[in-house]
């Protein structure tokens, strides 16, 4: 596709540009980013309409770069391989180069990757995610004047943090009729006490670990997101009652976390209370209940902490509020590392036909921004896309969502929106 021609945007060429201009974040010791004036931030195009929505977020996030700091400050970009290019280009899905400069780079972004189906192949994300051990996926859902399926959808305004690393994602299995099944039930009949009865000679299993330490940085993670940035109400999730051990265990892990040093007398954890200024609340709310809360009285939460599974279902239903994963940015955060992604898929039936929705990976780029510090950029790409949609301009997405509630929409292309939002950054 047609590159648009941006002077700090350095292409991958044989390897991956360097600019001498660009200067690498580094991470201090007690993991918080020291950030130059004209950081190196990696981006990943990623596959299928990855390219195209790539194009769109650069201009926007450069455009906003420019306007809230006059030169004085500015991203330099390098593209990393990753994906179906990486392996037309090197012959690997996932290149050392990359795994090596995300290292240096601390900080990245990326579209969306596939994974082909039944060649054996390990999926890039979670590759990433074990390479740089981003335990918090953070996916903040609020409503920029998108259509909606919900009536006010200016009440959901949530941050999801999902557990990335635990869980049932562990990927221990047996299956039903396989000797390691055969055997995992012995013990847990003859060794550990398991009733028979719950566990008939077809059974497969599934095993759910979930660690202490895991649970509690990722915890803190969450309470610190919420006290920097005046949330109020945490909720804590899970299925406590009956999955004791290790969903009860989460919520008693991040009860623990609010009675540590640094938050005792700022994390309050009362249900009667009201939380003070500089300070939020933690409640515990069953999963089930906070699926229905969600729908009924979204803005009853500010911020939801979960574990790996449950993270995934309550995302996906505060996503779907709001329009869709297409409007919903995300961060995969671990201890100072992070790389910001859009939360949909690859997209392959509409990919290169200039028709993409780019806002989720352009609200990425927004909350990367606030990561590194620069807020007053990212508040001014959240305020243009806001007027943007304002005007009833969209991609086919966002256009036919608008018809469908009977209000008149343009319909443009991937980089006409981008260019109508840039246009609105002031
Ligand atoms: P993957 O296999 O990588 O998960 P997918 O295409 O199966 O990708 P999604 O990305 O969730 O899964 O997409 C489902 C459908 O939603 C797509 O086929 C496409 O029609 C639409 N879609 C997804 N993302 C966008 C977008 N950014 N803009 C417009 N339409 C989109």
């Amino acid at each position: 596709m047609n590159k648009t021609a941006f002077e700090n945007v350095f292409y991958w060429e044989g390897k991956a540009q360097i600019p001498q201009e660009g200067k690498f974040i580094k991470l201090r010791e007690d993991k918080t980013l020291e950030v130059p004036e004209n950081p190196i931030i990696p981006f990943i195009e990623g596959d299928g309409i990855g390219p195209e929505i790539t194009q769109a977020m650069l201009l926007i996030v450069n455009t906003a770069v420019e306007k809230t700091y006059n030169g004085s400050r500015k991203i330099y970009w390098v593209e990393l391989l990753a994906g179906d290019k990486a392996e037309e280009k090197t012959r690997e899905r996932l290149p050392q180069e990359t795994l090596d400069l995300l290292k240096e780079s601390i900080v990245g972004i990326k579209g969306p990757l596939g994974t082909p189906v039944g060649k054996g192949v390990r999926s890039i994300n979670s590759a990433l995610r074990r390479a740089f051990d981003y335990y918090s996926a953070v996916r903040p859902v609020y409503w920029m004047g998108q259509p909606t399926p919900i009536p006010n959808p200016e009440r959901v305004n949530v941050v999801v943090f999902r557990e990335n690393t635990d869980d049932v994602y562990a990927g221990i299995e047996f299956f039903s009729g396989s000797e390691e099944a055969k055997k995992a039930r012995e013990f847990l009949i003859k060794e550990m006490g398991a009733k028979e009865e719950g566990f008939p000679e077809d059974v497969g299993i599934t095993v759910k670990p979930m660690s202490e330490f895991k649970t509690k940085r990722h915890v803190r993670k969450a309470l610190r997101y919420a006290l920097e940035n005046n949330r109020k109400v945490v909720a804590v999730i899970g299925k406590g009652n009956i999955m004791k051990a290790t969903e009860g265990a989460f919520i008693n892990w991040a009860f623990e976390v609010a009675d540590e040093p640094e938050f005792k007398g700022r994390v309050i954890t009362d249900p009667e209370a009201e939380p003070r200024e500089g300070q939020v609340k933690l409640v515990k709310v069953i999963t089930d209940q906070m699926l229905m809360q969600l729908v009924l009285k979204p803005e009853a939460y500010d911020v939801i902490i979960a574990q790996n599974l449950n993270g995934d279902y309550v995302s996906d239903l505060a996503a779907a509020l709001i329009g869709g994963p297409g409007f919903v940015p995300s961060g995969n955060i671990g201890d100072g590392y992070a790389l910001f992604e859009s939360t949909h898929g690859t997209a392959w039936d509409i990919a290169g036909k200039g028709i993409a929705n780019p806002l989720s990976l352009t609200l990425s780029g927004a909350m990367m921004l606030e990561y590194l510090g620069w807020k007053e950029a990212a508040e001014k790409i959240y305020d243009a896309v806001r007027r943007t949609l304002d005007s009833r301009i969209g991609t086919p997405d966002i256009a036919n969502g608008f018809r469908k509630q009977e209000i008149e929409a343009k319909e443009v292309g991937t980089m006409e929106f981008a260019r109508e939002i840039a246009s609105r950054i002031e």
